[in-house]
C-alpha cells in the first residue's frame, strides 16, 4: 500500500508491462509477436533511411494489435488516481498506446510519441493524427515539402520527448512510482535514481527490475491487479 497525503506530489513512470494484460506484448522475453523483427532495424534512424518500408510494416503490425487492445484495470485506476489528485500527479508512459487515454486520463505525457500519429521526417511540421496502415509495397507517403512521413514515435538514438516537463515533476515529485518497466531502456531507467533523493520510491511488476536497488519497495505482481488497490488518499 501506498499512502498519499495531501502535501504529496505523485510521480509515476510506465511501461510496456502497464498494458501487457491488455493484449500488447512487451517486448523483452515475451518472444512471440515481434519475434520476426529486430529492434534496431526497425526503431532507429540507420532502419528508416536503409528500409521505411520494413519500418512502416512494423509500425502497421502495431497499429493493428493496438487497435484491438482496451485498457485493463491498471490504466483505469491511474485515471482514477488522476481525478482524486489532479496536478499533484505526473504520469509519464514510455508506451506509445493510448490506453491510458481510453480509460480516461487526459494528462498523460508520452515521451516516447504515439503510435495514433505520424511526423514529417524533414520539417518541423507538426505531428498529425494518422490511423493509416502502411503495408509493404505501399508507397511511402509524403509531405507537401517533399520529406517521407514517419511514425511519430522516438527510436534508439533519439532524444524522447517533454524532457524538460519531466525534470521538474521529478525534482518536485515526494513519491515516485515505476510500473512496468524493465528498468533497461535510457533515459527512464535512470529517472528512479535522480527521484529516491528525495522521494519514496516504489515499483510494480512480476519480476524486479535492473535497477531495484534504487527502489524503497518493489510490489511484485501484475499492474492490472495490484494498481486498483495500491494507493490510499488520507
Ligand atoms: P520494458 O523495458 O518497459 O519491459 C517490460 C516490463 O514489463 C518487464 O519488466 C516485465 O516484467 C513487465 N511486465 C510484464 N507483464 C506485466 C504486467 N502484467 N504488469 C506489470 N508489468 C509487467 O518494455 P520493453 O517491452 O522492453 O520495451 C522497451 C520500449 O518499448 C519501451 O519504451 C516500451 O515502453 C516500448 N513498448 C511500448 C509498448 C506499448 O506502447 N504498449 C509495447 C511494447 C514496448
Amino acid at each position: 500500500m501506498i499512502k498519499i497525503f495531501p502535501q504529496d506530489r505523485v510521480f509515476i513512470l510506465t511501461g510496456a508491462g502497464l498494458s501487457a494484460e491488455s493484449g500488447i506484448p512487451t517486448f523483452r522475453g515475451s518472444g512471440g509477436l515481434w519475434r520476426n523483427y529486430r529492434m534496431e532495424e526497425v526503431a532507429s534512424p540507420e532502419a528508416w533511411q536503409r528500409d521505411p518500408r520494413l519500418v512502416w510494416e512494423f509500425y502497421s503490425l502495431r497499429r493493428r494489435v493496438a487497435r484491438a487492445a482496451k485498457p485493463n484495470p491498471g490504466h483505469f485506476a491511474l485515471a482514477e488516481l488522476e481525478r482524486a489528485l489532479g496536478d499533484r500527479l505526473f504520469v509519464v508512459t514510455q508506451n506509445v498506446d493510448d490506453l491510458d487515454e481510453q480509460a480516461g486520463s487526459r494528462r498523460v505525457i508520452h515521451m516516447h510519441g504515439e503510435l495514433w500519429k505520424s511526423r514529417c521526417d524533414r520539417c518541423d511540421r507538426a505531428p498529425f493524427d494518422d490511423a493509416e496502415v502502411y503495408e509493404p509495397f505501399r508507397e511511402i507517403p509524403r509531405c507537401p515539402c517533399g520529406g517521407q512521413i514517419r511514425p511519430y514515435v522516438c527510436w534508439f538514438g533519439e532524444l524522447p520527448y517533454h524532457l524538460d516537463r519531466i525534470q521538474a515533476a521529478l525534482d518536485a515529485c515526494t513519491i515516485f512510482v515505476a510500473v512496468g518497466t524493465s528498468g533497461v531502456v535510457e533515459p527512464a531507467a535512470s529517472f528512479v535514481a535522480h527521484a529516491r533523493s528525495h522521494a519514496q520510491s516504489f515499483y510494480v511488476g512480476p519480476e524486479a527490475p535492473v535497477n531495484q536497488d534504487a527502489f524503497t519497495k518493489c510490489f511484485l505482481g501484475n499492474s492490472g491487479e495490484l494498481l486498483p488497490k495500491l494507493f490510499f488518499l488520507q
